[in-house]
Order: structure tokens, then C-alpha cells, then sequence
């Protein structure tokens, strides 16, 4: 599949990630059939994050692609994988039908550094040069939670696209501003690549809390107001997180987004409510 020249307007995708247990591990498989339903252009699916094992990955890639016939772009880090580990992941990918990957630096931890590639440019360059992998990249509508520097930030960016990256994926934001602010700068700064916009929905107090925690991401009055009027009704929380993710979208969408990426955190059914909420605009902005 080539992200970079794709017949669809707007890219729509949802991320799923593997988790350790093997009961929730198998839910994944249970549920695809549902985010299947939602017709995505792919399926992503998350590595290491959770501290998964990249032969899952790989199985749910696979799965992805052959039982459903849907793209699957499979994330790959230079945390916790040497240049040969990296090679060994390719290889499998590539012998199980998977051709795009999202190459990232990875979250560190303490058990989870990286070795032969500092940064995701390290990984980029790698793969483009020793394999015919397309490859995706992250960016970050607010900047990286480790930089203090947008404009550094952007110039990473940068990096990546003359590296050969023509499809982005951000990082979650609550205010679509902070997304057209990148964008703008991407293009000013003569960046020619698909901009896919990270969505994740809020549906309960315990979530927000992490998100933020991880990704740094700010918190809008709008959001704000609703965390602490529905704190104690968890129902309406939801549906109140839900409703604002889909608004978030029909903005984004109404404004000629490239693509809207849903951190689906393996649920279906928030993911088909958030779908049922946008499908006519989706469908509207790809006649
Ligand atoms: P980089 O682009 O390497 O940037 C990391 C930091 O290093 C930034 O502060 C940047 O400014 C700086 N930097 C980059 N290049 C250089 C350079 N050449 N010299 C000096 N400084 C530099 N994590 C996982 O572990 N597994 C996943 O599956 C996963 N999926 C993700 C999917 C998406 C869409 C996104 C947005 C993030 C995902 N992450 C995942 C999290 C991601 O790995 C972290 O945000 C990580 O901290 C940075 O990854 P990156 O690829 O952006 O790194």
C-alpha cells in the first residue's frame, strides 16, 4: 500500500496495540472484525509500548492484511531493538505480507534504551536504505515532550521528509489549533507529505490522566470543564469525551485535514460510536 499517493481524499485509520495478557491479547483477534466495519484505509499496530513481544505485532499485522484484506502499517522502534533485531523484525514483516512500517525512537524506559539508532532518523534511513519498506513517521502538534524547542522540533520533521517520509502521524491533541499550526509550518517550510491527525478519545478520568502523563498534551477549557463536572458520572463522562472527539474530527475534517488517525486503545465500541458520529462527513469530504 503507498500512503503517499492514495486515491481517497482523507485518510481515515484506527491504531490497535497487543497486549502482554493472552486473554486480552486474543480480544484483539475477537474484535477486529469491528474495526474492520469501520473501513479504514489501514490498521496500525503499536510495538513494544506495553512491553509486547514484535512477534505479536507481526501476527496481528498479518492478520490484519490477509483475513481482511486491510492495509496494515506495523510500528517499529529503536528502543529496545539493535540494528540486527530491527533486521530480523523487517524480515518478518516483509515474509508476512507487511510493507509499510512507522518508524519511531520509541518510548524509553529504564529496561528499554536504544543502542545502534539513536533517533527515528537513524531508523528511517535504515530501513529506506536496506529494504523497500514504505515508511511512516511520528510528529507532534505540540512538540516533543522532550524538547523544548518547537522549531527544533520542526526541523526534525524535516529530517524525516528528505529522508523519504511522505506520510506523518501526530501525536494526540485536544485543540485541532495546535494541528494547523504544525501543518502550516510543514508546508511553509516546504514539506510535501500527508499530515494525519492523532485522536484520542476521552472516556474516563483514570485515561486522561495517563494520556497527558505520556504525551504531554494540553488540556482545553472545553475538556477541562467537562473532566470536572462528569467526574463522578462515568457515563456521562463518556459520552461527553466521545461527543468531543467527534467534533474534533468534523473540524478537522470540515477544514480538509489529510487523514484522522483513531487511538482506538482497542476498544470497539467507542471506535464505532466516534465512526457512526463522522461517517457522513468522511464521506462527504471523499466523494
Ligand atoms: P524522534 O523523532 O527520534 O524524536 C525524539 C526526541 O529526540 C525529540 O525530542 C526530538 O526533537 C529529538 N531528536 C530527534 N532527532 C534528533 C537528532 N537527530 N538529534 C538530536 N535530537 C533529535 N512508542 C512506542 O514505544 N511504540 C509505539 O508503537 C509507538 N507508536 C506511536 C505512534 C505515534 C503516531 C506517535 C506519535 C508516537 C508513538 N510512540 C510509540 C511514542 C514515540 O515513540 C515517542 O513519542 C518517542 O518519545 C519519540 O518517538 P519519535 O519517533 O518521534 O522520535
Amino acid at each position: 500500500m503507498s500512503l503517499n499517493q492514495h486515491n481517497r481524499n482523507t485518510l481515515f485509520s484506527v491504531e490497535v496495540f497487543p497486549p502482554k495478557d493472552a486473554v486480552a491479547l486474543q480480544s484483539i483477534y475477537d474484535n477486529m472484525k469491528y474495526f474492520a466495519a469501520l473501513n479504514p484505509d489501514f490498521i496500525s499496530v503499536t510495538y513494544g509500548a506495553g512491553g509486547n513481544y514484535i512477534g505479536d505485532s507481526v501476527n496481528i499485522a498479518s492478520h490484519i492484511k490477509s483475513t481482511y484484506g486491510i492495509n496494515a502499517v506495523a510500528h517499529l522502534t529503536c528502543a529496545g531493538n539493535s540494528a540486527a533485531d530491527i533486521d530480523s523484525a523487517l524480515k518478518k514483516f516483509k515474509q508476512n505480507g507487511v510493507t509499510n512500517i512507522l518508524a519511531l525512537r520509541g518510548d524509553l524506559k529504564e529496561d528499554r534504551q536504544v543502542s545502534d539508532f539513536p533517533h527515528a532518523t537513524d531508523l528511517i534511513k535504515h530501513i529506506l536504505e536496506t529494504s523497500d519498506f514504505e515508511v511512516s513517521a511520528a510528529c507532534y502538534p505540540e512538540g516533543h515532550p522532550e524538547s523544548s524547542d518547537f522549531d527544533f522540533d520542526m526541523q526534525v520533521l524535516k529530517m524525516k521528509y528528505e529522508l523519504g517520509v511522505k506520510h506523518f502521524i501526530s501525536q494526540l491533541f485536544f485543540d485541532n489549533d495546535d494541528f494547523y499550526r504544525m501543518v502550516d509550518k510543514a508546508r511553509a517550510m516546504g514539506i510535501d507529505a500527508k499530515f494525519e491527525a492523532g485522536i484520542m478519545p476521552i472516556t474516563n478520568a483514570k485515561q486522561i490522566l495517563k494520556t497527558i502523563g505520556f504525551s504531554g498534551a494540553k488540556l482545553p477549557a472545553k475538556l477541562t470543564k467537562i473532566l470536572s463536572r462528569y467526574e463522578n458520572n462515568p457515563q456521562a463522562l463518556r459520552q461527553a469525551g466521545m461527543n468531543y472527539a467527534v467534533q474534533q474530527i468534523s473540524d478537522l475534517l470540515t477544514t480538509g485535514v489529510d487523514g484522522v488517525h483513531l487511538y482506538a486503545m482497542n476498544n470497539p465500541v467507542t471506535s464505532s460510536a466516534i465512526y457512526a458520529g463522522i461517517a457522513p462527513i468522511l464521506k462527504e469530504v471523499n466523494k
